[in-house]
């Protein structure tokens, strides 16, 4: 793009489109190539073999590495592709990973599993708790802020400075703010991971994820590491994301307007505990999220007395989807204590996902299925 700065919400409508040739289309439609022409000298294009690159999926890496401030971004089938992407190609045995117990369990599973099993040992610690005494000795450290699902901070800045002191590398699961509402590169960690899954592309249909660095070595380490085990995403779902990429700030504008009002208006019950949300005055780390979080998020969170109001509040909604997964168009929300694991919450407690409808209707429709449930 031009050699104007230009805000967040014009970068994601322009980032990664062809240049202007009459005839052609605004955003080029997917290329569906397992093999491509390539006669003689294999190296004369970048595009030879698609588990390797694609036309389709190079347009919308260049658009994230833009929307991430990186110098490359590698696109993967998922976000747990992108995650894995990172954790596997990154540690060796003897290597010692630092992981936030309350994250994404997945990156659990994966450390207390395939990596305990590779003699590579993970020292946890709560996203809120103290992660200096942890630091020392680490080949990696791995953030969620916020974390997901208890919506608690941790400050980037100041554990990626120890973490680089220690001699480690330091990568931010940026799915919940997204690289418009967070940005880990800046912040100083090696690798900004998502799961695009969720709000990024976040009309709910496709799965999809990336790793975004400035690091040239890291870049190549994530690509290869892709090219190798061919985690790549398809075409199709690649063109998808892309053309969802545009409207993410637009999204992401009414989805955290109606997330903070949501807040206030929970806040405000006496039926509801525990309403959790970075842009509330009364969250714990308020101030630290003004500052890191260039938007507060899409997700609220909160308590009900018991898993039949929880269940019950959830069906008395008419415009709130009961469904897992989080971040898109339509609100949607579920008791994360129905699935058993994972999660260490109480049994009402609800994580929500403020959608793009009119902030009037949801907060109504909000309200009124708790007090119907009273
Ligand atoms: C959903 C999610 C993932 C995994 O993403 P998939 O696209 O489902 O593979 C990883 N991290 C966080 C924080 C998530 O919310």
């Amino acid at each position: 793009m031009a050699e104007r700065e230009y805000g967040p919400g014009t970068k994601a409508v322009h980032a990664g489109l062809p240049p202007a040739e009459p005839g052609t289309p605004f955003q080029a439609g997917p290329v569906f190539a397992a093999p491509f022409h390539l006669a003689g000298d294999p190296f004369q294009t970048p595009f030879g073999y698609a588990r390797y690159s694609n036309p389709t999926w190079a347009a919308y890496e260049q658009a994230l590495a833009e929307l991430e401030g990186a110098t490359g971004a590698s696109a993967f089938a998922s976000g747990m592709a992108a995650c894995s992407a990172v954790l596997l190609s990154t540690l060796t045995p003897g290597d010692v990973l630092v992981a936030p117990d309350d994250g994404y369990p997945m990156v659990r599973t994966i450390a207390d599993g395939h990596l305990a099993e590779r003699g590579v040992e993970t020292r946890y610690v709560a996203t809120a708790g103290d992660w200096a005494p942890l630091l020392e000795g680490a080949r990696l450290v791995w953030i969620e802020t916020p974390s997901n699902p208890g919506l608690d901070l941790c400050d980037v800045e100041a554990i990626a400075a120890a973490a680089h002191e220690a001699g480690a590398l330091v990568a931010l699961d940026n799915t919940l703010a997204t690289a418009l509402g967070q940005s880990p590169l800046a912040l100083g960690c090696d690798f900004a991971v998502s799961s695009n899954t969720k709000a990024t592309t976040g009309h709910g249909d496709v799965l999809m994820g990336h790793v975004a660095t400035r690091d040239e070595a890291l870049a190549t380490q994530i690509h290869d590491w892709r090219s190798q085990t061919g985690g790549v995403p398809g075409p199709f779902e690649a063109w998808l994301a892309h053309r969802s990429l545009a409207s993410l700030d637009v999204r992401l504008e009414r989805q955290c307007a109606n997330a903070q009002a949501l807040a206030e208006a929970l806040s405000a019950r006496g039926d509801v505990t525990d309403v959790r949300y970075p842009g509330l005055a009364t969250h714990p780390r308020h101030e630290l999220a003004a500052r890191q979080m260039r938007r507060f998020g899409m997700v609220v969170s909160f308590t009900l007395e018991s898993a039949e109001r929880a269940q019950a509040f959830l069906s008395a909604c008419d415009l709130v989807i009961e469904a897992t997964s989080f971040g898109g168009i339509h609100s949607s929300a579920e008791r994360r204590g129905r699935w058993g694991h994972g999660d260490h919450v109480a049994e009402g407690f609800i994580r929500f996902s403020a959608g793009c409808e009119d902030t009037a209707d949801l907060v109504a429709d909000v309200n009124s299925a708790l007090d119907q449930t009273q």
